[in-house]
């Protein structure tokens, strides 16, 4: 069984046809996803996928692209009220997310302040309802370990798709952070995510596939699709000598712990 810990099942070039899809996956023994939000109107989303299928979670937040949608606690309706009220809907709501830092698209010192703040009220929230966090983290590694660092996640969470260093990686486990791998792994020139799964204690390693994005090799630059988790999976044995069967069981196992939810098989 398989755990997909960050996917967007309410992106609409997957959810025009998510009967079939899910189908799809569970025959590849894909059982239980992650379903993120990454502004207000995704995360809804989300949520009403949630609560259709048993064995789909969700996490709701804002993704620090999406700075200009947001409005701080400063302003007037702030968007982190929002994000509260849908908390009280749904007790599928398994984390926070995804939230963080987003340098590559944004150089201005203006925005940057503006995401760490989002990040920040945010973490606040997730810490209010015990949450753990899904976080996005694009050339801002340094930053968004400070940020963690010092505003402290009691539940922790997941570094999804994480591109940094062997040595954060090292810093975010320390934290207690979980990492997740997802298609990025089998590209042929992704040398340094290869390390990094490999030095990490395997009861931190989690799966995802982000799709619609992301897909693995074979697929790459196709359309990704929640199936397909399992060729990153088998790409991770592979590459760790691990039985497939094995780090699935594993890697499953960390994913319920991670979001504390009960183990579906
Ligand atoms: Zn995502």
């Amino acid at each position: 069984m398989i755990f997909d810990t960050h996917i967007h099942l309410n992106d609409k070039k997957i959810f025009s046809n998510l009967d079939q899809y899910l189908k799809e996956a569970s025959d590849m023994r894909v059982t239980c996803f992650m379903c993120v939000g990454w502004d207000v109107e995704s995360s809804k989303k989300a949520i009403e996928i949630a609560e259709k299928y048993e064995n789909v979670y969700c996490a709701i937040g804002v993704i620090p692209t999406e700075h200009k949608q947001y409005k701080t606690k400063e302003e007037n309706c702030p968007t982190i009220n929002e994000l509260e009220n849908l908390l009280k809907v749904s007790r599928k709501i398994k984390a926070i997310g995804e939230i963080g830092l987003d340098y590559y698209w944004e150089k201005e010192l203006e925005i940057k302040e503006k995401q760490k703040e989002m990040f920040k009220e945010q973490i606040e929230l997730a810490n209010k309802y015990n949450l753990p966090v899904s976080i996005h983290c694009r050339d801002a590694v340094q930053d968004t370990f400070d940020i963690l660092k010092i505003n402290k996640v009691d539940n922790t969470g997941v570094m999804h798709c994480f591109s940094g260093s062997k040595e954060m990686a090292k810093e975010f486990v320390k934290l207690g952070y979980y990492l997740a791998f997802g298609g990025v792994l089998t590209f042929k020139n992704a040398i340094t995510t290869k390390e990094v799964i490999a030095s990490i204690p395997l009861e931190r390693v989690v799966f995802e596939t982000d799709a619609p994005y992301l897909a693995p090799v074979p697929f790459r630059g196709k359309l990704n699709e929640p199936k397909f988790i399992f060729h990153t999976v088998k790409y991770a044995s592979d590459l760790l000598n691990l039985d497939f069967e094995s780090l699935q069981k594993t890697s499953f196992h960390n994913s319920c712990k991670l979001f504390h939810v009960k183990n579906y098989e």
